[in-house]
């Protein structure tokens, strides 16, 4: 019995240390899996902050806070032709980046590695000047926010799974984060308000409205950056309008450098770069006015199809 419960109770160990270490990072049982591998060099660096690198560099304006260089990466799984080939990407500070491209492109691999749940097989990802591979993952962590797909929910009350994102924070600030991340009048609307119980045992949240709860959360933590992974299930119209809005008040605050996992044309549209992921290299990178023009184009095509997917939803 007792070599039965031992991995278990080492696993409630290690599962509530991520809880703390990982604010929001989303897929937990895959943290479980793969973080043990990447731990502190004994030289590893602080990431400053965007805006106390930026404050030293000559020319601010273009300087990016986040930049993929030479990035090459395959899962050991993976075959040798497969993975990333040389990805190249740079991202300015306050500006919103989609990353497009065919399903199994590599775009979630892309948002893993700037987390560093893995490292690169060779090249490298600079988050404000600092070589990630030689930063401490709680600065790392600390700049970065993320809105996952499916955010997992704790069984305990939506006020709880909120302030997951600050833990001091104040009803007020509570009230402000869930105001812009549209989950307000929800949760005003519930009998028990901000003590209603939520996930297994609780009022079970829909696709939306825990997307709402995460981005609530980010907005409280306020991160330097935030990774967003667009939900690629259907949400109603009315829904995914909120979201959207929701989504807009997380990247558009002219200071949190955003990389989207887009799957919603209009995150897309309005993104300030749409980089086209193929064959595991950048294929095209513009905004959506210069990327429809190319004639042919791998976007145009993408777009031309999402557009046909969507009609369909609607009718
Ligand atoms: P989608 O749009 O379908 O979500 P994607 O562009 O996000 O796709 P990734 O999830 O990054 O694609 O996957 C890229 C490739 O890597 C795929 O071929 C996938 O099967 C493979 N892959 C993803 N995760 C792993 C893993 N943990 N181990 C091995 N291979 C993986």
């Amino acid at each position: 019995i007792l070599q039965l419960f031992t991995p278990l109770n080492f696993l409630g160990t290690v599962y509530n240390g991520l809880v703390m270490a990982f604010v929001d990072l989303g897929n937990l049982s895959e943290l479980l899996a793969e973080d043990a591998d990447i731990t502190d060099s004994p030289h590893a660096v602080h990431i400053p902050s965007s805006e106390t690198y930026l404050s030293t560099q000559p020319n601010k304006e273009n300087a990016p806070v986040i930049e993929f260089k030479d990035v090459r990466f395959r899962y050991p799984t993976q075959p040798v032709t497969k993975g990333l080939k040389g990805f190249n990407l740079k991202m300015k500070r306050g500006t919103v980046t989609a990353i497009v491209g065919p399903t199994g492109a590599g775009k979630t691999t892309i948002s893993r590695l700037l987390l560093r749940f893995y490292d690169t097989t060779s090249g490298s990802i600079f988050i404000n000047g600092v070589d990630i591979k030689s930063s401490t993952q709680k600065s790392l962590r600390g700049l970065i926010g993320v809105v996952p797909q499916d955010t997992p929910m704790f069984n305990d009350t939506i006020k709880y799974n909120i302030a997951y994102g600050k833990r001091d924070a104040t009803q007020s600030e509570l009230e402000t984060a869930a105001r812009s991340a549209k989950i307000l009048d929800f949760i005003n609307s519930q009998d028990l308000g901000w003590e209603t119980m939520v996930g297994e045992r609780g009022l079970k949240l829909s696709g939306g409205e825990k997307q709402r709860v995460a981005i609530a959360r980010c907005l409280l933590k306020d991160p330097d950056i935030c990774v967003l992974d667009e939900a690629t299930s259907a949400l109603d119209t009315i829904t995914e309008q909120s979201v959207q809005e929701a989504l807009n008040g997380l990247s558009q605050n002219g200071k949190r450098t955003t990389l989207v996992i887009a799957h919603r044309l209009g995150t897309i549209k309005k993104a300030d770069q749409i980089c086209v992921v193929g064959d595991g290299v950048v294929q095209e990178l513009g905004t959506h006015e210069e990327l429809m023009k190319i004639e042919g184009g791998k976007y145009k095509e993408l777009w031309n199809m999402q557009l046909k997917s969507t009609k369909g939803e609607d009718d």
